[in-house]
């Protein structure tokens, strides 16, 4: 459920019609739900009930500072991927004791900068990282709270571009290895081992993937606590998937989830961290643009609209369905066309929906891309020299513009021509 609703026929992020934003500050923007996004996170937290847990929002799913605040007075934690994301996180006023520095290639730099200011805890994903950790950490006369991220070679079942727990990814320590690293670990100075963490890859519709994997952690937990070694902290990842529109089979919801990793880790004695991103995200967030033409064509209908891959990159990058739908509601006598929904950009990938039924758009009408909250603006580029895509943040009959579009000239402005290329 959301908070996009249509309201006297108007398509409204809660009380504010996302026309009225338009009229305000262009199109094509991202709008935000607080109500949406603090739904979700309550939910999240409310199936873990009993556990002792962390639930650390994602930052890489939605960045934005003023989501990031929202969450934070929520109770939540981050899940970051970067130094830059780390910044973020702290300057929204997430508190170092509860962000988790995820990734696969670390810089020392942002291991500094991550051990300076106290972060919670640190997920390695190789031996080499561990070693960097330990050096940087003894030079600076600091411990590194760690966990080893596993990878349990499970297949989450999910597109290939976001399946990240079988061997053949990038992602973890192989558990078969991480047993014997772990003890090692445990003797490294600089290094204080507080447990394991995983994460298999995301938008899972399937729970079963999560409980193999989880069922791996529990018994890799066993074999540690055999050598006499502690653990305090499971990090079980994030994952779990929404509903975009075009789903065959319903999803699950978020309590079985809780249950499965109740049976599979309950009752060891830790602390679960949580890293949930799209499932708090996704659905509290619609991308608003305009029709720019419609191009009947002898064997196709083109909606042409204002925004573009560069704005959302999801359909073209995950062949990801959203649903696209009228601002202004048409009413029941309507004419549906079938046609593409494509941006403007000279690529052919630059397409949202392949033959959409809609009703028959006007040049200047507003349409909204649902289920954008997520992995949508943070993908946002420049590309095509197109201004850099605005969000806007709504809480009840309130909205600010929480990123406005980065201009042209902006863009522009800091690139330079070199000395020698100077005509006069
Ligand atoms: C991307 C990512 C997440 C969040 O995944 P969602 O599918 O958005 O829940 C959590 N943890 C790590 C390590 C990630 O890379």
């Amino acid at each position: 459920m959301d908070h996009f609703e249509y309201k006297n026929g108007h398509l409204s992020a809660e009380d504010v019609k996302l026309g009225s934003i338009a009229d305000e500050i262009g199109t094509p923007f991202y709008a935000y739900s607080t109500a949406t996004l603090t739904r979700h996170y309550q939910i999240f937290a409310d199936a873990l009930h009993g556990m002792n847990a962390l639930v650390c929002f994602a930052v890489k799913a939605n960045s934005n500072i003023a989501v990031l605040r929202l969450l934070a007075g929520l109770g939540a934690g981050a899940d970051v991927v970067s130094g830059g994301e780390l910044t973020r996180a702290l300057k929204a006023g997430i508190p170092a004791s509860k962000i988790i520095f995820s990734g696969v290639g670390k810089t020392d730099e942002e291991l500094s900068l991550a051990l300076s200011i106290g972060i919670r805890q640190i997920n390695v994903e190789s031996v080499p990282e561990l070693e960097a950790i330990s050096r940087i950490a003894s030079a600076n006369g600091v411990v590194a709270p760690i966990a080893l991220r596993i990878n349990p070679d499970i297949d989450a079942g999910t597109h290939a571009k976001i399946t990240t727990g079988t061997l053949e990814n990038k992602f973890g320590i192989e558990w078969t290895l991480a047993h014997e690293i772990y003890s090692r670990a445990n003797q490294m100075p600089g290094i204080e081992v507080k447990g394991l963490a995983m994460h298999i890859g995301s938008q899972l519709h399937d729970l079963e993937p999560f409980r193999k994997a989880y069922e791996r952690m529990g018994d890799l937990v066993a074999m540690i606590r055999k050598d006499g070694l502690s653990i305090e902290t499971l990090d079980l990842g994030g994952g779990f998937g929404i509903p975009y529109g075009d789903e065959t089979a319903p999803m699950p919801n978020v309590e079985e989830y809780a249950q499965i990793v109740r049976e599979t880790l309950g009752g060891l004695g830790v602390e679960y961290i949580f890293e949930p991103g799209r499932v708090i995200a996704g659905n509290a967030g619609v991308l608003v643009s305009s029709v720019i033409y419609v191009k009947e064509g002898s064997s196709k209908t083109f909606v042409i609209v204002d925004a573009a891959m560069n704005d959302l990159i999801r359909p073209t990058l995950y062949g990801a369905y959203h649903e696209i739908v009228p601002v202004d509601d048409p009413g029941k006598d309507v004419d549906m066309i079938e046609a593409d929904i494509v941006g403007p950009i000279c690529e052919t990938g630059d397409t949202f929906v392949k033959s959409a039924t809609l009703p028959r758009p006007e040049p200047g009408d507003l349409l909204a891309v649902r289920t954008a909250g997520a992995y949508g603006a943070v993908q946002s580029s420049t590309y095509n020299t197109r201004p850099l895509v605005a969000e806007v943040l709504v809480d009840g009959d309130k909205f600010h513009v929480i990123r406005p579009r980065l201009g042209v000239e902006e863009i522009i402005s800091r690139e330079s021509i070199a000395p020698w290329q100077s005509t006069d």
